[in-house]
């Protein structure tokens, strides 16, 4: 067969480096046409699948989010500098806390969304906005925060905190695998790593 493109090719190809290429064949929704060996330096993909990946790094960057919301976020380029650092399937809870910056832009605010990440399966939102909005921003990343912990980070599905041993994140049934072995002291027993700390003191790693 002609034309196989190896694990690191693909990666210099999409732009992206490999550990980012093995997150998505393990996430499971995007595959290689051929069978995915056992060791993944093994992976070889088609030009075909190459179009499939570069689809999905889109999705994975919020390529469609930042074109649709460039009045309320524009990706900061310097360097050291954070941006939406979590899963694609967030991106329906970041346009409805976009949606919530711009209605208060349309009544005289200047709110602008910094950056994000994920911490212990949550969703945490940063903007610059005037004080006089203070209250309502702060509403709108305790919306953003309570929804993440209830839609997989990586699909948009109905999920749960899920507990691995060594990382806890939010997941469906269909990718709780991506946690390892459920731990079972912790999970389905902690589903929000801040209220359990606010309640118990500090979690034991
Ligand atoms: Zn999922």
């Amino acid at each position: 067969m002609s034309d196989l493109i190896s694990l690191k090719e693909a990666a210099e190809i999409l732009g992206v480096d490999i550990l980012f290429l093995t997150h998505v064949i393990d996430v499971g929704d995007v595959l290689p046409s051929l069978p995915v060996p056992k060791d993944f330096r093994e992976i070889v993909f088609t030009t075909d699948d190459i179009e499939r990946f570069r689809l999905e790094v889109a999705r994975r960057r919020f390529t469609n989010f930042k074109a649709d919301y460039s009045d309320v976020y524009q990706q900061d380029e310097r360097p050291g500098a954070r941006g939406l650092e979590f899963g694609p399937g967030w991106e329906g809870l970041l346009r409805d806390y976009a949606d919530g910056l711009r209605a208060l832009n349309a009544a005289g605010g200047r709110s602008r969304l910094g950056w994000g990440k994920e911490k212990f399966g949550a969703l945490h939102l940063y903007s610059d906005y005037l004080l006089a909005t203070e209250s309502a921003v702060i509403n709108l990343h305790r919306e953003a925060y309570r929804a993440s912990l209830q839609t997989c980070q990586e699909c948009g599905a109905a999920a749960r905190l899920r507990f691995g041993h060594s990382v806890c994140l939010t997941l469906c049934d269909r990718h709780k695998h991506l946690v390892g072995e459920p731990d079972p002291a912790r999970d389905g027993i902690i589903l929000d790593v801040s209220a359990w700390t606010r309640e118990h003191g500090r979690i034991a790693e």
